[in-house]
């Protein structure tokens, strides 16, 4: 293990899980950069090379760094729920960038109803969607600001600077392939909002910043493109400390960075809503929601995440579970699993069990109270190596966090309670994504999947944090909760790392 892979540098040796107690300074302010598509190999090598000197000094040096698990599917604004209002897609009912509802989808005359794609100007509508059953970190701290925030509820008036404005700029981002000068006028206008009087500063600022991910995509997550992004981000970090520096508080800042997500180059797609078009099937697909006859429904997300949806006999009401869609949708089942290019698919199975299934084994896991189970035929696909395990939920994270598939009976298992999820499940394997045509311009690295390279996150904090990791991104809500003395009012499943 090189000395940068140890997950606090400079700070603190590993210790357990904290009582609270090692909150050592009086916190004024706490900010959240959310730094979107951040590798941490990547970000390791950089730092080590000295191309990142304020991460360096900032945050390595001074603070905290641990190995971070973000969310499934592991793809912008879905995962940025964990830190943002403490829950998981699954449990916000927002199991994607794109999905359907099966409860509610019809193709009448005039339009389909019952699905969503938050890609392009619909981002707007998360913020809509975001279920009463939860509370934002905005809500928690009344006097927070953001920037170009898609998740802004208990925000007040004027306090989302750049977002209603930031459109025309996100429509060239797009078709640009970089977003340097996106995040630069985010940061201008972050800075700007931090003029006037110390007694006036928010306590929690939100940032997220969306070069290293925009470039990733275009380019690739190691291409010298992507590499800069990076280095532009730490002249942001830099900058903002600075400021903070020059109104006197960064003394009183707890600062933090973390991902949402990985990267992995992408060399070919498969048209997951081709293949299945080929089976017979009438695919719903976005943005093509004209109305019409249809039978299957494919949402991708990342690209490498898809959910896929199925009708019953002409029925929508309800997902399928186990014998039921084995029976009906046997073909679709057995060609998927038999893919290249699909790592597994899964699926609700008897019971309340979720079935994984790739082209050499079959997995079962269940969760009984506090535990898992979990089994399988043939090939494990999870690669866990533990069939017939009872696991404890507190041993889910750290038994898997150095697998092929980090956190992945938690993760499976939250992404399966939103009855929103598909029938079906689909990731793609590392090269490939599952968007075919529809991606334009041409994705050259995809996200969204449960393998380590898209799951594996940086968590930094300026401050030295008594839990060194591995941790989940939703550990991030109650830590900052705890920074500002606030204790989150909705049941939620992250941890404080204090
Ligand atoms: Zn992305």
């Amino acid at each position: 293990m090189s000395r940068m892979t140890e997950q606090s540098v400079g700070a603190t040796e590993t210790l357990p899980w904290s009582s609270g107690a090692a909150r050592s300074a009086d916190i004024e302010l706490a900010i959240f950069v959310l730094a979107d598509g951040f590798r941490p190999d990547v970000f390791r090598a950089l730092c080590e090379s000295g191309k990142l000197p304020n991460f360096s000094r900032y945050l390595l040096r001074e603070g905290s760094h641990i190995e971070g698990v973000t969310v499934l599917p592991s793809v912008t604004d879905v995962a940025y729920l964990p830190m943002l209002t403490g829950q998981y897609p699954g449990t916000a009912n927002m199991p994607g960038i794109r999905w359907v509802d099966k409860s509610q989808f019809t193709t009448g005359k005039f339009g389909v109803s019952g699905h969503r794609s938050y890609v392009g100007p619909a981002h707007f509508r998360f913020n809509e969607d975001l279920p009463a059953s939860l509370e934002t970190l905005f809500e928690l701290s009344p006097k927070s600001m953001a920037v170009r925030s898609d998740i802004h509820r208990g925000l007040s008036s004027g306090s989302n600077r750049f977002h209603g404005g930031s459109w025309p700029f996100m429509l060239f981002s797009h078709y640009l392939k970089r977003a340097d000068f996106v995040d630069r006028f985010a940061v201008n206008s972050l800075v700007k909002g931090l003029n006037g009087d110390s007694g006036d500063l928010p306590r929690f600022i939100f940032l997220p910043l969306l070069d290293v991910d925009t470039a990733s995509h275009a380019r690739g997550p190691h291409h010298q493109r992507t590499l800069k992004a990076y280095q532009r981000i730490d002249g942001i970090i830099g900058s903002i400390v600075s400021k903070l520096k020059n109104i006197g508080v960064w003394d009183r800042t707890h600062l933090m960075v973390a991902s949402d997500h990985g990267h992995t180059q992408t060399y070919d797609h498969l048209d997951l809503t081709k293949l299945i078009s080929e089976l017979g099937y009438s695919v719903f697909e976005h943005p093509s929601i004209y109305p019409r006859k249809v039978d299957a429904a494919v949402a991708v997300s990342g690209n490498a995440f898809g959910n896929v949806y199925v009708a019953s006999e002409g029925r929508w009401e309800r997902a399928l579970i186990g014998d039921e869609l084995e029976r009906e949708h046997r073909q679709m089942l057995d060609i998927l699993r038999g893919r290249p290019e699909v790592e597994w698919a899964a699926y609700r199975h008897d019971n309340g069990a979720i079935k994984i299934i790739s082209d050499s084994g079959a997995g079962l896991m269940n969760r009984e109270g506090e535990r898992f189970t979990y089994s399988f035929d043939g090939a494990d696909p999870l690669e866990l190596g533990i069939s017939g395990a009872s696991i404890h939920e507190t041993d889910a994270l750290e038994l898997t966090a150095e697998g092929r598939f980090p956190d992945a009976l938690e993760q499976l298992w939250q992404i399966f309670t939103s009855e929103r999820t598909g029938d079906l499940v689909v990731t793609s394997k590392p090269g490939y994504d599952l968007r075919g045509k529809r991606e334009w311009p041409e994705h050259r690295s995809s996200h969204g999947a449960l393998c380590s390279e898209h799951m594996k996150v940086p968590i930094l904090s300026n401050l030295p944090l008594a839990v060194s990791g591995p941790a989940r991104t939703v550990d991030i809500f109650p830590t900052i909760a705890e920074s500002l003395e606030l204790t989150s009012t909705k049941p939620i499943p992250g941890r404080s790392l204090w």
